[in-house]
């Protein structure tokens, strides 16, 4: 007898319960390293199923808010043990669904337990200010407030780290959640909701919907109940989810689209910034917020720049995340693939010289997925629009310049602003750099990825508006601060202070 193996289908959690979205429409998910690769079928949920999650939120809320902060923290730092010991298994899951090597998604979880484990400290330090009041025998304190149901919709790049670094803060303010993943990320995203249920998150306090976001996501940002929005995503949908939520009134946070640059100026060590170009424009097959996009090299030490990287970008393994030894993934689709093929084709048409890679790759296992070799593009002009627009694939442009200045213009010559990178031993250059660079986070002499559980994450311009995340700030996002006077004079106030 043949056993037939079972397709795994995407499910909700909802008030404590997993249940089957009931929509007719689903989609399937397929490892992008192998077609041949079935996860399973995601089946869409309906605006109702949203709505009835929403509720379930909304009925929870109460509770949840009653529970005293240090406890909600312990909740969190249980799933900080939980995901620490199922590190392996859910590695494995992130880098079949969304493609990164097993390397790349350790380093996300790892992320991703910091995190947690910084939130749940948090809840013990949920406190406002004291402040000196002007009268006397007046007490004067600030307070930081639940918000009430708040929706986390996320991306599919890092598909553990930015639901965590979204929920945990969420959940330790005494929000309760309504969690919506990238559908090509939805089993991912099932994953870590089991990791809460399993820590103890009482039924209604987190709920998942996975579905498209013109239904689900658009009925969490229109639905009343929902108090506030966390989006991390395309500009596109982020711009106009902004507006749809400030019509509503509702605190909304977007962080988008990045068009990173790293400047090497001619007294870097190059070797250092070949390599952390090499990490920041191809790691995570350069499908990542804060990858380095742009290099912007002073002309002096150009070709010596190119060349070593393009030594070591041909050194790099292509292939499937899960086989050791594999530097970069697959594309996360066919979608993503072709926008990246599309932009080699616009490069080549705008006349950048074309260094290395240029063409998916074809033959044997390369025909099962999603393949694009890095590349490199030289003798870009800042205007480009391989120079201007995100791309989200391994391809870097290299853009040559004449001075420190000129590095400043153009790394500042884009609607972006996440993160940037300098180059260079000079003091009085790097910090001329940090005081004008127009990114949310800079790094110096390291690359232009990657970030601490502590520190604040976001971007400037058209990568980010609202408040920022992580580290301490993301409790702005996620509280209401009430001002509180207390007076025990017990006498009527004489003073005219308004
Ligand atoms: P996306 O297409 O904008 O989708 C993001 C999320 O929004 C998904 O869950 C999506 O659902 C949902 N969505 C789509 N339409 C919606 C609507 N009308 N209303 C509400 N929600 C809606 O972005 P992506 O392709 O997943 O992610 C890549 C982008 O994210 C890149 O631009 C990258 O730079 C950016 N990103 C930014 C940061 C940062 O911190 N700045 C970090 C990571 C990624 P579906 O999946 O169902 O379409």
């Amino acid at each position: 007898m043949t056993v037939v193996a079972e397709v795994a289908r995407a499910r909700n959690f909802v008030n404590g319960r997993w249940v089957e979205p009931a929509g007719q429409r689903r989609v399937e998910r397929r490892n992008p390293a192998d077609r041949d690769d079935l996860l399973g079928v995601v089946p869409l949920s309906t605006r109702q199923e949203t709505q009835a999650a929403i509720q379930a939120a909304a009925a929870a809320f109460p509770a949840w808010r009653a529970t005293p902060a240090p406890a909600r923290g312990r909740v969190i730092a249980r799933v900080a043990q939980i995901m620490t010991e199922r590190q392996a298994e859910l590695g494995r899951l992130l880098t079949r669904e969304e493609g990164k090597t097993l390397n790349e998604s350790n380093g996300e979880i790892l992320r991703s337990i910091n995190v947690l484990e910084f939130m749940a400290g948090e809840a013990r330090r949920l406190g406002g200010e004291t402040l000196p009041s002007e009268l006397p025998r007046n007490f004067a304190y600030t307070l930081k407030q639940p918000l009430g149901v708040v929706a986390c919709i996320t991306p599919w790049n890092f598909p553990v780290a930015i639901p965590v670094w979204k929920i945990a803060p969420a959940l330790v303010a005494g929000n309760t959640v309504v969690f919506k993943p990238a559908t090509i990320t939805s089993f991912t995203g099932m994953k870590i909701v089991e990791m809460f249920e399993e820590a103890g998150v009482p039924p209604g306090v987190l709920n998942l919907v996975v579905g498209s976001g013109a239904e689900v996501g658009d009925e969490l940002v229109e639905n009343p109940a929902v108090k506030a929005v966390s989006f991390t995503g395309s500009n596109e949908i982020g711009t106009a989810l902004y507006a749809q939520g400030a019509r509503r009134l509702k605190k909304v946070q977007c962080e988008m689209g990045g068009k990173n640059p790293l400047v090497v100026l001619e007294d870097a060590d190059l070797a250092l910034a070949v390599e952390s170009t090499l990490q920041g424009a191809f790691g995570s097959t350069g499908q990542r917020c804060t990858a380095t996009s742009r290099a912007i090299v002073v002309a002096s030490v150009a070709d010596e720049f190119v060349s070593r990287l393009a030594r070591r970008a041909a050194e790099l393994k292509v292939g499937d995340g899960a086989q050791p030894g594999t530097h970069v993934g697959p594309a996360v689709d066919e979608s993503q693939f072709q926008t990246v093929l599309r932009y080699l084709e616009i490069g080549k048409q705008e006349g950048a010289r074309l260094v290395c890679g240029g063409a998916p790759l074809r033959g044997g296992g390369f025909d099962r997925g999603f393949f694009i070799p890095p590349t490199i593009f030289d003798y870009v002009q800042p205007s480009m629009r391989i120079a201007q627009e995100e791309i989200f694939g391994p391809v870097l442009s290299i853009i040559r310049v004449q001075s420190f200045e000129e590095a400043l213009e153009v790394a500042n010559g884009v609607t972006y602003g996440l993160s940037s990178s300098i180059y260079t031993q000079n003091v009085a250059r790097l910090f001329e750099f940090v005081d004008r660079i127009e990114t949310g986070i800079t790094h110096v002499n390291s690359p232009t990825t990657g970030g601490e559980a502590q520190m604040p994450f976001g971007g400037m311009k058209a990568t980010g508006v609202g408040l920022r995340e992580q580290g301490r700030v993301a409790m702005d996002f996620f509280t209401e601060l009430k001002v509180v006077y207390v007076d025990y004079t017990g006498a009527r106030r004489e003073s005219n202070i308004y």
